[in-house]
């Protein structure tokens, strides 16, 4: 009897490990698997050394470890087979559409048997949303109201802390001009972390980020501390700045937690619960903050986890508004002058990381108007961030960004630059013209989302929520403008798709 442990599992709170603390563990690293796609160099190592620091704290912990760094996941299990035949698997349910029926295949083709169980890294289980879902549609801010109820996050009597549900009004403002974020706290490669950069220093070669940069936490006490450090430092302006961007702070007064949250290395209640505790401990915390911070954990996280499960696998293939242009190479090597998109590239490019205003509005917003194919730029986000899997990019990238299955959103996530003016110092330092649309300093944004509205008129216009906005495109049309805008665009693409989104 053996408890399979996967790469984002990585915890002993909770499911087998934490139930049988007396059965050997399996762990496997592929290197097939990571060398499959270009994955960041820090994604790589975060998930390499998280599963070695993980297994050496099982092993100091007196737990029978075999660990396996092999080229296929085939070969660990060949190993392991070879070691024990006929033995037993127990496994958490992988988070990956698919996944635990290829893996039954190949233990069973090994003369063992696998025994999947339900992966209890998340708060709302399969089973408890299936029953939420045949009675609600499938709206986040019911989810999240009707987990608020479920977890008893925030409420008192019954009724919500604060008196509403929801704050995310206050959640829109923009720093002073000289606010300074504070300090992140970065936790620097140790040898086992270094001997995985070595190891893969030969293969990776689309260098992409210095090595020497990697700063995420890959142990569990590291994720604790991070989790800490934010809930002290930067949970209390987390609801006023989580839709702001400024090009000197990347990290604003974002978590940075999913990279740990992903692997396993916490759990979602805890991070829930340490934001209560610091809210009910501390003046400093307003309510929406932590409202906020609990919304994102317990309501999108878990929500876009569920729509993953029940939109796979049609999610993988959507493609409503018929998007097909092939990923720029802007999106790898961050080559613009557009303030904006330089930066969070930039940022993509440096750490794997971009938050998440950054995330929705700059870099697939940029995608939806310049009408990518939502699965290259599904794979990007797969690939290029630290806490990027496919369960939870792509329910963001191609619902939630791109628009393109039809499941959740009710209106396309499309923004002209006077969004990213209002809510960033970006646009101050751009060589383009935010309030342009045609002419070769305007931003390209501008032409884009007009044209954008009218190639998808027959689509949108007919949404209530974009009444507004085509009301403005009909005043455009009436103005003889649009015929202009929509050249511009032609030319923006042009520009961007060759690799020439120089101004004139
Ligand atoms: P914070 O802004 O501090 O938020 C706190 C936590 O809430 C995050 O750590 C995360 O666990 C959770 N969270 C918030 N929003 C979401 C969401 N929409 N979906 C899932 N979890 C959420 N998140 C990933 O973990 N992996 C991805 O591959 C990923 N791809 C994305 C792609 C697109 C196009 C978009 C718009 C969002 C994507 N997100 C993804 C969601 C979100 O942007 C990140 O979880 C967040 O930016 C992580 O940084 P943070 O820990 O500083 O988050
Ligand atoms: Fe981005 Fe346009 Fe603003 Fe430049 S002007 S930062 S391209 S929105």
């Amino acid at each position: 009897m053996t408890v399979l442990v996967l790469g984002d599992q990585l915890t002993r709170q909770v499911g087998p490990l934490a139930d049988r603390p007396d059965e050997r563990v399996l762990m496997v690293e592929a290197r097939e698997f990571a060398a499959r796609h270009p994955y960041h160099p820090h994604k790589r190592t975060l998930v390499a050394s998280a599963m070695r620091h993980f297994r050496d704290a099982l092993r100091d912990a007196g737990r029978a470890v075999d660990y396996h760094v092999v080229e296929t996941f085939a070969d660990g299990l060949d190993a392991h087979f070879d070691a024990h035949p006929g033995d037993s698997l127990t496994v958490m349910r992988p988070s990956s559409h698919g996944a635990a029926d290829r893996l039954r295949d190949l233990v069973t083709e090994r003369g063992g048997t696998l025994d999947v169980v339900e992966n209890e890294l998340f708060l709302c289980s399969p089973a408890e949303f299936d029953d939420w879902y045949a009675e609600n549609s499938l709206q986040h801010e019911d989810f999240y109201r009707w987990m608020r109820r479920e977890t008893g996050y925030l409420l008192e009597d019954g009724d919500p802390v604060g008196g509403a549900w929801n704050f995310d009004e206050a959640n829109r403002e923009t720093p002073p001009t000289d606010y300074e974020a504070p300090e992140i706290p970065e936790y620097p490669p140790d040898e086992t972390t270094k001997r995985v950069q070595r190891e893969w220093s030969e293969r990776d070669t689309d260098e992409w980020a210095d090595p020497e940069a990697f700063r995420w936490p890959v142990t569990r006490a590291d994720a604790l501390d991070a989790l800490a450090d934010f809930c002290e430092h930067r949970l209390p302006d987390f609801g006023p700045y989580e839709d702001a961007m400024v090009t000197e702070e990347w990290a604003l007064d974002h978590a940075l937690l999913s990279p740990a949250l992903n692997l396993g290395l916490l759990h979602p209640a805890e991070v829930a619960e340490a934001a209560i505790d610091a809210y009910h401990e501390r003046e400093d915390v307003p309510v929406e903050s932590v409202e906020g911070f609990v919304r994102q954990i317990i309501g999108w996280r878990e929500f876009v986890r569920h729509v993953y499960r029940v939109g796979m696998p049609n999610l993988a293939d959507a493609n409503r508004l018929d998007a097909e242009r092939a990923l720029p190479d802007v999106y790898w090597d961050g080559d613009t002058e557009m303030a904006c998109l330089a930066t969070a590239i930039e940022g993509v490019r440096e750490r794997g990381y971009a938050h998440h205003i950054q995330r929705l509005m700059v870099l697939s917003n940029f995608g939806l108007l310049y009408g990518v194919d939502p699965h290259e730029l599904n794979r990007w986000f797969h690939v290029a961030f630290v806490d990027g899997y496919h369960w939870v990019s792509t329910p963001n990238t191609v619902e939630m960004g791109q628009y393109a299955a039809d499941l959740f959103a009710t209106k396309p996530y499309a923004a002209s630059a006077n969004y990213i003016e209002r809510m960033s110092d970006h646009c101050a330092e751009c060589p383009y013209d935010p309030d342009a649309t045609v002419g070769d300093d305007a931003c390209p944004f501008n032409a884009l989302y007009w044209d954008f509205l009218a190639d998808h008129e027959d689509e949108l216009r007919s949404n209530h929520r974009m009444g507004l906005v085509y009301g403005h495109l009909d005043d455009k049309r009436d103005a003889d403008e649009l015929a202009g805008i929509r050249e511009r665009a032609a030319d923006v693409r042009e520009g961007v798709r060759s690799g020439d989104v120089e101004r004139e």
